[in-house]
């Protein structure tokens, strides 16, 4: 158990009171309790809507009256438009025959109805029930108490042979005694109780199995119960006392009992504080409190300052808890509770009053991916705002979500006083705009203060952070707020612009973005402001237009070429003095270098060939070859690649000349210098031979 109260010794289990089956339940009959007092509807419950004498005690104080099923007929008959009257029908379900008749009298009286509360996890028993195979050999084996209604109603929904046992002993006395038939050619349908001890129905399930083989098991202990016993042996391992709340006929407060019992002997059971006067034991050091699920969370909070006193803790006096007792909640009132158990869908908090505040996991963030149990511990301060009180219950509901935006409602109306610019995810696309979440609080952007366009899709906004500023907010009870993320934007843009004209130099190099683009220059993207880069200006080579070498959104480093800061023109250029054809070529080559080119074109006087990807230099006819060549393509075609040296780099007149004549008139002066010093490979050899 890791939430659990601990103050003064007293610990109280993580999932103590109303389970969700019986809060669900007492949450619809207060709703209609709101609703009668003003229609004159006549309410009832068919029994008593759960095991607790003190809640039905409050209940008859709001005019609920409880009710049979004897009596439904008279009920609905004596109807009428000025005294309807609803009937609830409790967490513990009812029998079919009750649930045809009430669908009936409602058809039949006009001013008659029902609102069934029986719990989901009791009509799933119900359904298993309906469906199972009910033939001459088909058995359904419930375990559970044969009295009690949540059984009835399970067993009035099986049609076939039934038998009901509430321990693993039990099933075995009655298969030995021929009472329960067994046999291979029975086919049983077994299901618990939601309330029953599942170790019990383990022991059970296993005794089953070996009866049965044609077995189909349900496991429909509520999980709530299987929690709390759980919970409560734990507890009650670490505890010299424990305190059981709840109704004297509730069937899961009678369970948890038995299993605290086990294992702390000084166990009691009560249904309210009053009963716990001298139950205490006086050397009790820790004591426990656990509750059945139809106990309401108020009864729970006075029994623990029932218990307080009696253990006289050392650090709360008397006094304290009898002014907090006194204390009056009120709808609106802002408070700071202290967490007293957590569970990942709800807090209780004690708000130093006699109601427990319940926040929901829904009323403390809007992060779904919290986990309540892994960010609150028992112990934790939270402020919350008090939505509603019921004394029926003993229940606040409390909102984190709400104190927290009056706490920081501030920030958004200063926001917007001082012309803020905030930061704040947009959370969702609505009807005309969407909305960003800040401080606890929804701002609206309505669609033209957004950046999307006319008509666009809003939801490409959803999960962005995004920068705005508050253009209107309404205070009071609600609250709200107007944001425009376009405000923020041109607001930003122009600050840039400002700082942008405030540095800018001729010469200064920028990485800029291509925005637009026309029939002679580029409009580039300089970081919030656009210069101009004229085609002309883009290569040394003459372009069409800018669109044959640049599209939208290229990134490209510019230098200012000039500005005018009155105008707000800035002229750009890029291409530069070391990218011009000519110097990248002579800062590659020198005369004398020799290089492979490729022929690109014949000419009658000679043959261009490339030197650079740009430049072509000029093989004359004359240095074609060592003989004379009268037709260029007799020794060259256009795409061969030749060897040639590059005897001229003119650089007024931006010519190279090349000569394959040059190249062959060095190897064959190569060859006679070797041929005269005898210097060749195999010589060399040989004289090395010798020299070996
Ligand atoms: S104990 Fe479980 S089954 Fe019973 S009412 Fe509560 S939630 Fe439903």
């Amino acid at each position: 158990m890791q939430n659990e109260t601990e103050t003064n010794r007293i610990t109280v289990a993580e999932n103590a009171g109303f389970c969700f089956g019986v809060r669900r339940a007492a949450d619809m009959i207060a709703k209609e309790i709101a609703f009668a007092g003003s229609s004159g509807e006549r309410i009832f419950t068919l029994g008593k809507l759960i095991h607790n004498s003190s809640y039905i005690s409050e209940l008859e104080s709001e005019g609920v009256r409880v009710t049979d099923t004897g009596s439904l007929e008279k009920l609905a008959s004596g109807a009428s438009a000025g005294s309807p009257v609803k009937v609830f029908v409790r967490a513990h379900g009812m029998t079919l025959d009750t649930e045809r008749l009430l669908i009936s009298l409602s058809e039949r009286y006009p001013f008659f109805g029902f609102a069934d509360c029986t719990c989901p996890f009791v009509k799933k028993i119900h359904r298993i029930a309906e469906n199972a195979p009910s033939g001459d050999r088909d058995i359904f084996i419930l375990f559970g108490d044969a009295a009690h209604p949540e059984c009835v109603g399970i067993l009035s929904r099986y049609p076939g042979k039934s038998f009901v046992f509430e321990t693993a002993k039990e099933i075995e006395e009655a298969a030995g005694s021929g009472e329960l038939p067994t046999g291979p050619e029975i086919t049983v349908t077994a299901a618990a109780q939601t309330t029953q001890k599942a170790s019990e129905w383990k022991k059970s399930s296993e005794i089953l199995e070996k009866l049965y083989t044609k077995i189909n098991f349900f496991d429909t202990i509520c999980y709530v119960t299987e929690k709390r016993q759980k919970e409560a042996a734990e507890l009650a391992s670490k505890c010299d006392c424990i305190v059981v709340i709840g109704g004297q006929d509730s069937s899961n407060t009678a369970k948890l009992f038995s299993v605290c019992c086990e294992i702390c002997p000084d166990t009691v059971m009560v249904e309210k504080a009053d009963d716990i006067a001298g139950k205490i034991p006086l050397n009790c050091r820790r004591a426990g409190i656990v509750a059945g699920a139809s106990t309401p969370d108020r009864i729970i909070e006075e029994v623990y300052k029932t218990m307080s006193e009696e253990i006289k803790a050392e650090n709360e006096s008397f006094e304290e808890l009898l002014d907090s007792a006194c204390k009056t909640l009120n709808t609106g009132d802002t408070v700071t509770g202290t967490v007293i158990a957590v569970n990942d869908q709800e807090i209780k908090l004690d708000l130093g009053a006699k109601v427990t505040g319940i926040l929901t996991a829904e009323q403390t963030t809007d992060d779904v991916s919290v986990k309540l149990s892994s960010e609150f511990r028992v112990g934790d301060k939270i402020d919350v705002f008090v939505i509603s009180v019921s004394d029926i219950d003993g229940c606040a509901r409390v909102s984190k979500k709400r104190a927290d935006l009056d706490k920081n409602w501030h920030r958004i109306v200063d926001a917007k006083e001082n012309s803020e610019i905030l930061e704040g995810t947009v959370t969702e696309a609505v009807k005309g705009g969407v909305v960003i979440k800040i401080f606890g609080a929804r701002v609206f952007v309505p669609a033209s203060q957004t950046t999307v366009p006319k008509d666009g899709d809003l939801s490409v906004l959803v999960g962005q952070t995004v920068r705005f500023k508050v253009i209107e907010v309404k205070s009071g009870g609600g609250k709200g707020a107007v944001g425009s993320i376009r405000a923020a934007a041109s607001e930003e843009r122009r600050a840039l612009e400002k700082q942008f004209w405030s540095e800018i130099e001729v010469g200064k190099y920028y990485d800029g973005v291509v925005r637009g683009m026309t029939e002679y220059g580029a409009f580039i993207d300089l970081g919030g402001v656009d210069g101009m880069l004229h085609k002309k200006e883009m290569s040394w080579k003459p372009i069409r237009k800018p669109a044959d070498i640049l599209n939208i959104g290229d990134p490209i480093r510019v230098f200012v070429r000039s500005y005018d800061p009155e105008k707000r023109q800035i002229s750009l250029g890029y291409r530069t003095e070391e990218s011009r054809p000519w110097n990248k070529l002579k800062a590659s080559f020198a005369e004398g270098d020799v290089i492979d080119v490729t022929v690109s074109s014949i000419m009658s006087y000679g043959a261009f060939a490339h030197v650079t990807d740009e430049i072509d230099g000029l093989i004359h006819i004359s240095q074609l070859a060592l003989k004379r060549v009268d037709n260029v393509s007799d020794v060259l075609s256009v795409g061969q690649t030749v060897t040639v040296k590059i005897i001229k780099i003119d650089d007024e007149q931006q010519r190279v000349s090349l000569s394959i004549k040059a190249v062959l008139e060095d190897e064959a002066g190569e060859a006679d210098t070797a041929e005269d010093t005898g210097d060749d490979g195999d010589a060399k050899e040989d004289i090395s031979e010798d020299n070996a």
